[in-house]
């Protein structure tokens, strides 16, 4: 029996017992639970609520507001099918203050029936403007109320064949038995400093808060319950990022001899001098990659600040010591762009690089595959592909990872794992290009050293960026079409971020018809993700020539393309994209020592967010500063782009709001893993869905 178990043996915890223990629970719903990762009844009480709702008092339909969730009651004065656009039902009610209507676009006959027969109605839903003034769509409602709610109404999170009903009865099972004096078992004496609010008192305010409480201050994530809540949940993510870095170093990698003299002829390759912070980066690497453990560094770099290079010393570093590199980009493009240069870079010193994308197949693949597994190839490129299980390399010594953040956590293990040979692990470079706040960095890299390249290249020049009303997109074509005719080139990116790739692609191909027709004397080209990947480099090998005056394209050109002489961007929809995305964007220019102008063409009428963040790009150029605002405009899930992006959501903690928190959860979490392991151990089962996973390397 653990220290633990003993001490509070003689509590009566609930942390491990089955959900299936609970009333009305089968195999199926069990199943259903399990998936969303609900197995025990500590499970069900770390199922936190989205939100909230009052659904505490009546409000007189004369003090309706738009856009509020209230409860609502009185007569039903008339019940009538309204054929409009769509056909509705509606149900008029009344009291003493006023009228509002009640609109169905979705009925039975028997609702109808029982709608048209009662006489009285109370509902709950959001107040909105409709064709008869406001109303509600699909309320919720009885036609016998009972007593109102004596707390406010928590909403959570559903999933397919789970209700809400069936959570808010499970978790009041659960909080039924606390009542009976179960608990959660507490976590010892290093928690005193999260204040004097229990995890008991904290869960069963989350669930169930008494009227008393405002509602905006549990919106706001404000409530000492929530906080305390948060916190935790934030030191769950710490510790168990914390555990895989120790594990790290309890493994083997490859000891790398110091760099020779082929080291130094690449550098002499690239035909510029290193910047003093990219040979600072690369000391630390080089330093990293001789020691037996395997190298975990992140090293950030704002757009065109030369990570490449670095990506190329390692790769050089460690064909030196004999061993493979495989580099890994997010797109194909990208792919492809790296091997491009990397070729150009390293053949003259006599190492092969293999190409592997997806789309490489038949012969083509075979001899890749081949290069790789005799280890003929040095250094290895491509896209996920990369880690394919065909994919057997002879010695892995260094992963490269480009453009990290569009990897999350489980990503970065699998392919750690994929390197795995005879009980050693190949170094990992990660490289992003969207520089991340410290605050992020401090608690969702918290696995990794980090570099930063803090200085760009000499001679860049800024790049003006003006923000202008798509309604002057004709004055914006003319200014492209004499910059042209001086030599200039130009992007003109499109935009759809919410739509599908297919109509992304489209919009670029009928903006370039358009352009076309304008600018007949202009050389324009397109580039899009369904063109085929030789498409594609012929199009930016064009491009680079100056065959391509102008070229139209999707985000596809977001990383990695780099053509010196384009000094023009027009980006469509800017109001849409991240302003990491955008700051990507427009780093495809200023990368030469023309004057670069950057067009953000929106479409009015703009918000007044919108306003404020493009703004942001028009007063900055600094990668770091952008990260910041956008994320304390935007928060960190848009931040990252995509939710899928493996960045961590949180069930009740903000990154942004909870910040403060960071340099205690740190200190914490230091002390627990020195000198309460189990107490670690028994905050991640609560928070971590999987916390096997995480922890695994
Ligand atoms: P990013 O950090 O965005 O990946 P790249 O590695 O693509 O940047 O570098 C951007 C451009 O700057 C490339 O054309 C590269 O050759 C050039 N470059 C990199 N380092 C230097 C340097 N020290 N001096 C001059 N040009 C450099
Ligand atoms: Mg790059």
């Amino acid at each position: 029996m653990s220290a633990y178990d003993s001490a509070q043996a003689t509590l009566n915890t609930l942390d491990k017992e089955a959900v299936l223990s609970l009333k009305g629970i089968g195999p199926a719903l069990g199943a259903k639970l399990e998936k969303v990762g609900i197995r025990t009844l500590q499970d069900v009480l770390f199922h936190l609520p989205l939100r909230y709702e009052d659904r505490t008092f009546v409000t007189p339909i004369g003090q309706a507001a738009l856009s509020r969730q209230l409860v609502l009651e009185g007569k039903v004065i008339s019940c009538k099918i309204a054929f409009g656009r769509r056909r509705s039902l509606v149900v008029e009610l009344q009291d003493d203050t006023g009228r509002i209507s009640l609109r169905f676009f979705h009925f039975s006959k028997m609702q109808q029936n029982l709608l048209e027969k009662t006489s009285f109605l109370r509902c709950i839903g959001e107040v909105r403007r409709g064709a008869s003034g406001f109303e509600i769509y699909h309320p919720e409602y009885t036609t016998k109320p009972q007593a109102l709610e004596t707390t406010l109404t928590p909403i959570y999170p559903v999933t397919e064949g789970i209700t809400q009903n069936r959570i808010r009865s499970l978790v009041k099972q659960v909080l039924d038995l606390m009542n009976q004096g179960r608990v959660l078992r507490k976590l010892g004496s290093q928690f005193s400093e999260l204040g004097d609010l229990d995890i008991n008192s904290a869960i069963a305010l989350v669930h169930n808060p008494p009227k008393e409480v405002a509602l905006s201050e549990l919106e706001d994530g404000n409530h000492p319950a929530q906080q305390r809540l948060a916190f935790e949940e934030m030191l769950s993510h710490h510790l168990s990022m914390r555990l895989i870095r120790q594990k790290m170093l309890n493994l083997k990698s490859y000891p790398y001899n110091k760099p020779t003299s082929v080291y130094k002829n690449l550098i002499g390759n690239f035909g510029f001098e290193l910047t003093a912070a990219q040979r600072k980066v690369a000391v630390e690497i080089q330093k990293d990659m001789s020691k037996a453990t395997p190298m975990l560094r992140l090293v950030q770099g704002d757009v065109g600040s030369g990570k490449t290079v670095i990506a190329a010393l390692a790769a050089v570093h460690s064909s030196e010591n004999l061993l493979q590199t495989a580099i890994m980009a997010p797109t194909e493009l990208l792919a492809e762009q790296h091997f491009l240069n990397f070729s150009q870079w390293l053949a003259p010193l006599g190492i092969t690089c293999a190409w592997l994308s997806g789309k490489v197949k038949g012969k083509k693949r075979i001899k890749e595959l081949d290069l790789i597994a005799t280890g003929e190839a040095g250094v290895v490129i491509g896209t996920h592909a990369l880690f394919q299980k065909d994919v057997i390399f002879k010695d892995l010594g260094l992963v490269i990872i480009d453009e990290q953040h569009r990897f999350g956590v489980h990503q970065r293990l699998a392919l750690r794992e994929k390197g795995e040979i005879n009980g050693r692990l190949p170094h990992q470079l990660v490289m992003t290009a969207t520089p991340i706040p410290r605050t992020l960095t401090m608690s969702l890299y918290a696995d990794m050293d980090s570099s930063i390249i803090d200085e760009l290249p000499p001679g860049r020049s800024p790049i003006t960026t003006t923000v202008i009303a798509d309604n002057r997109r004709d004055d914006v074509i003319d200014h492209i079409e004499s910059a042209c005719n001086k030599g200039a080139q130009a992007y003109w990116v499109c935009t759809l971020i919410d739509e599908s790739e297919v109509l992304q692609c489209q919009a670029a191909e009928t903006t370039a018809q358009h352009l076309k027709e304008f600018l007949p004397k202009i050389s324009i080209g397109l580039i899009h993700g369904r063109m085929t990947s030789k498409e594609k480099s012929e199009i930016m090998a064009q491009f680079k020539t100056g065959k391509i005056q102008l070229l139209v394209a999707t985000t596809v050109i977001e990383v990695g393309v780099d053509v010196p002489n384009a000094s023009l961007m027009v980006i469509e929809n800017p109001e849409r994209l991240g302003l990491a995305q955008l700051h990507q964007l427009r780093g495809r220019i200023g990368r030469g020592d023309i004057k670069s102008f950057c067009v953000l063409l929106y479409h009015p009428p703009l918000g007044h967010v919108s306003k404020q963040r493009l703004s942001v790009m028009r007063e900055s150029q600094d990668g770091f500063f952008i990260a910041e605002k956008d994320l304390e405009i935007r928060g960190p899930g848009e931040l990252f782009g995509s939710r899928q992006s493996g960045v961590v959501q949180f069930r009740i903690a903000d990154l942004l709001r909870d910040s403060h928190m960071l340099d205690r959860i740190r200190n914490l979490a230091d002390n627990l893993l020195k000198t309460d392991r189990e107490c670690a151990q028994l905050i991640m089962d609560r928070w971590l869905h999987q916390p096997e996973i995480l922890v695994q390397v």
